[in-house]
């Protein structure tokens, strides 16, 4: 095996026993390895990709633009995608103000740190504090990880980390007997007011990953804990920042999560999908209040953050070219159709006597499994592999987040791959090879 690769996320001693699929070639949602093996990416390979790969009117777009101009540094300088997509992102958000980065991470990094010197410009410089929730994800870089709380990627590093707080999840799987989501929402939203009762003062932001937290196990939720938030983060005066990181570019079922809850947020974060999975970008768009606290003649005052590819011109052309798809493919609505043919086709599975929680957002899919052995995610994970199905599941959750392109005889190629796994995959049929694995999304 060639180690000169060190692999994201991964044990490399564990590829001893399943390597990595080497992959030569994509076409729509289906990836094709080097031995001419089909793989349907039902993952859309770490929720990126939105409309298959080797998309033709994606590929168009970069072409076009690597004959104009491939890269030019933003300070001091612009370009035409660019200001293009400053533009189209403003008005879909109704945030005005877009600054960029490079992964989801950048992103995080730029809203926490461009929360807190809102308030110090403002001259509340005590408010140095950020509030996330149970579970929740925002990536690795420490600022990032600091706001997150999935302990196997978090305990190692806790000595490195800024001491933040976690409140109750909203999560829907916690509704108690006659409960709905919305209490649970309502519950979750409870135990905020209750940190910022006695914190606000300290605290500068809330972050949340809007409907489905995603590495969490998509954990889904109701939109009335967004609303409710919102409502919390005002009166306590506390930005509220939206993780969309994943979520974003209809996941769940609209253009961004939040305009489920019709709320605003002070911050929103994109990235994964906002170039179809092409090219690494990020941005976060925020309100005129915001932009405004930085405006003014002392440099000091300004945000003095950067990244070297900050608004790469193919990326934002990419960018566009996906914003071009959502338009001329009516993909929303579209996706609406899909997904209700979809959910028919996974009905056995929802029916399965294992299956625990099915649930559906939009164009995510998820169940927990009962009886799950430990190893449960890297066992179903190689099995659906040997069946052309490239699966993750988290923990004993599986999930499925395909690319927009996908169709019915993959999704039904998906289900049948699902149910022989539960059949086969059960506590006393679990292959003892595999130790208990990290679960890993
Ligand atoms: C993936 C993800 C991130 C981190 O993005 P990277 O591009 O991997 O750095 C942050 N927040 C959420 C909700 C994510 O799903």
């Amino acid at each position: 095996m060639n180690t000169h690769l060190w692999h994201p996320c991964t044990q490399m001693q564990h590829l001893e026993s399943l390597p990595p699929l080497k992959i030569a070639r994509g076409e729509g949602a289906w990836l094709i390895d080097t031995e001419g093996r089909r793989h349907l990416d039902a993952i859309s390979s770490w929720w990126v990709n939105l409309f298959g790969h080797c998309n033709p009117r994606i590929n168009a777009a970069l072409i076009d633009q690597l004959g104009q101009i491939e890269h030019v540094m933003l300070a001091g300088c612009s370009h035409t995608p660019v200001l293009e997509l400053s533009e189209r992102l403003a008005r879909l958000t109704g945030l005005d103000h877009a600054f960029y980065g490079s992964d989801g991470a950048s992103a995080v990094e730029i809203a926490l740190k461009m929360s807190f010197h809102t308030w110090k410009n403002a001259g509340r410089p005590q408010k140095t504090g950020f509030v996330s929730l149970k579970n929740s994800y925002h990536g690795e870089t420490l600022g990032a990880l600091s706001v997150t709380d999935v302990a196997i990627f978090r305990d190692t590093y806790a000595p490195l980390l800024r001491h933040t707080h976690q409140v109750a999840s909203p999560d829907a799987r916690q509704a108690q007997a006659g409960e709905t989501a919305v209490d649970v929402a309502r519950r979750a939203a409870a135990d905020l007011e209750a940190w910022l009762q006695h914190n606000a003062d300290t605290t500068a932001a809330l972050i949340v990953e809007p409907l489905v937290q995603c590495a969490a196990g998509m954990a889904m939720h109701d939109p009335e804990y967004l609303r409710l938030a919102r409502t919390l983060c005002d009166r306590y005066a506390v930005h509220l920042i939206a993780d969309e990181i994943a979520v974003g570019f209809g996941r769940t079922g609209t253009l961004f999560a939040c305009e489920q809850a019709g709320i605003r947020p002070d911050f929103i974060c994109l990235s994964k999908g906002i170039t179809g999975g092409y090219l690494p970008l990020a941005c976060v768009l925020t309100t005129d209040a915001v932009y405004d606290g930085f405006y003014n003649a002392d440099v000091r005052l300004g945000f003095l953050h950067s990244h070297s590819y900050t608004g790469n011109p193919l990326a934002c052309r990419a960018a566009l070219a996906v914003l071009d798809i959502f338009e001329a493919e009516e993909v929303l609505a579209q996706n609406r159709v899909k997904a209700a043919a979809f959910n028919r086709l996974l009905e056995p599975l929802r029916q399965h006597p294992r299956v625990r929680h099915f649930r559906n957002k939009g164009m995510i899919w998820a169940f927990d499994v009962a009886d799950a052995a430990p190893g449960f995610a890297r066992d179903f994970h190689s099995k659906a592999r040997a069946s052309g199905v490239l699966l993750r599941p988290i923990g004993n959750t599986v999930y499925f987040m395909p690319p927009y392109v996908v169709g019915e005889a993959e999704i039904a190629l998906l289900a049948e791959t699902c149910l022989n796994l539960l059949d086969q995959t059960s506590k006393s049929a679990a292959v003892p090879v595999i130790t208990a694995a990290p679960a890993v999304p």
